[in-house]
């Protein structure tokens, strides 16, 4: 049976105002999917990559990876998930905004009855996100230091207070008192405003001239250069992410000169491969969540209709930890 859904496309890359408001036809789910019901979605930065036509995708298309609702069909094949779990995700194909669609079954996990479809839309991209950084491209350990830019943001506040749990000792960026101040709220150890100071002699103040093993970067172009002079010899540079604009032109014999450096550029993706590999990601966050280490924090809530208004807010600084987008 086919059902309609209320959606978000876009038909052309550009600035907000390419994002509109559709409805589309929600077949019975295919072998191997699920139909959600959705009661919450998750706004990511990746989502204004994918509008502005930087990571490029055939048009017309939805936006979002990242969602929470009800299971309202399931396709064949599917044994892990039936009719009436609460259930979310944060790595499905593109097409998150909408408030019923089909999604990879793999792709979906059940959601503890601790954990609300606005919080769980919140944390799934960006607290797997975090999980992948913080535990599987460098596996941090207790007592290390670690810098992590953009620290107020969604998955910054994750960050700040996942390293804390762990006795990680977190130093992050923002841009303003209050952002720092709120990364200190939520577990950062220290904190750096990057508008105002110089980010790479407070690093090498507070590790006393060692530097660090590990630099978890999303800002991108304007703070690759930075992020190097924090590291120490044999480091590594975690380059996630574009907020400021893409890193170009790297020039390898940089690394050489300053210390043998690796430099990474992850996508959740890749560590997520397996149903198996996103159940036992998604637990240990749930665990934390459901144990109170990390507290989510959504900043922001704009409704499904509102999702432009909401993708302004994040590319203009103005949001801090999560922003969802909620349906009635
Ligand atoms: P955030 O909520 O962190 O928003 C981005 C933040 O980046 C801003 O709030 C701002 O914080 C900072 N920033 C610095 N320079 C700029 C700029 N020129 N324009 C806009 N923002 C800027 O976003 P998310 O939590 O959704 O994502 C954080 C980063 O992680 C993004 O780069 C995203 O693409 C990346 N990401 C990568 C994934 C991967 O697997 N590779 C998965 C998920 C996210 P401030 O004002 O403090 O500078």
């Amino acid at each position: 049976m086919t059902n309609q859904a209320k959606a978000i496309h876009v038909d052309a890359h550009g600035g907000p105002e390419v994002l509109k408001l559709v409805t589309v036809d929600v077949p019975a789910p295919a072998k191997g999917e699920v139909t959600l019901r959705q009661k919450a979605v998750g706004l990511n930065f990746i989502d204004i990559y994918f509008r502005t036509g930087l990571y490029p995708h055939p048009l017309p298309h939805g936006l979002g990876f990242e969602a929470a609702g009800d299971v309202v069909a399931v396709g064949e094949g599917v044994t892990h998930l039936k009719v009436g779990d609460r259930a979310a995700y944060g790595q499905s194909p593109l097409g998150a905004y909408a408030d019923l669609r089909n999604v990879p079954a793999d792709r979906v996990v059940k959601i503890p009855d601790a954990i609300s479809y606005e919080d769980a839309a919140a944390i799934m991209l960006k607290g797997l996100t975090t999980q992948y950084l913080l535990r599987q491209c460098y596996r941090l350990q207790e007592g290390e230091i670690a810098l992590f830019h953009a620290a107020a943001g969604g998955v910054g506040l994750l960050a700040c207070q996942w390293a804390r749990a762990l006795g990680v000792k977190l130093i992050g960026t923002a841009s303003t008192p209050e952002k720092c101040a709120l990364a200190k709220e939520h577990g950062a150890w220290e904190v750096i405003d990057y508008s105002r100071e110089d980010v790479a002699a407070r690093v090498k103040e507070l590790t006393n001239g060692e530097k660090l093993p590990v630099v978890y970067d999303g800002v991108g172009k304007d703070t690759w250069m930075t992020s190097l002079n924090c590291l120490r010899p044999r480091g590594l540079m975690v380059s996630f992410g574009n907020a400021s604009g893409p890193v170009e032109g790297v020039d390898l014999a940089l690394l050489n000169n300053k210390g043998s450096l690796y430099v990474t550029r992850p996508k959740l993706g890749d560590y997520v491969l397996t149903q198996q590999d996103m159940q036992a990601a998604a637990d240990e966050l749930f665990s934390l969540v459901v144990d109170g280490s990390i507290k989510v924090a959504i900043g922001q809530r704009f409704p499904l209709e509102e999702a432009a208004k909401a993708q302004e807010a994040l590319a203009a600084r103005k949001t801090t930890g999560a922003t969802i987008l909620t349906i009635d």
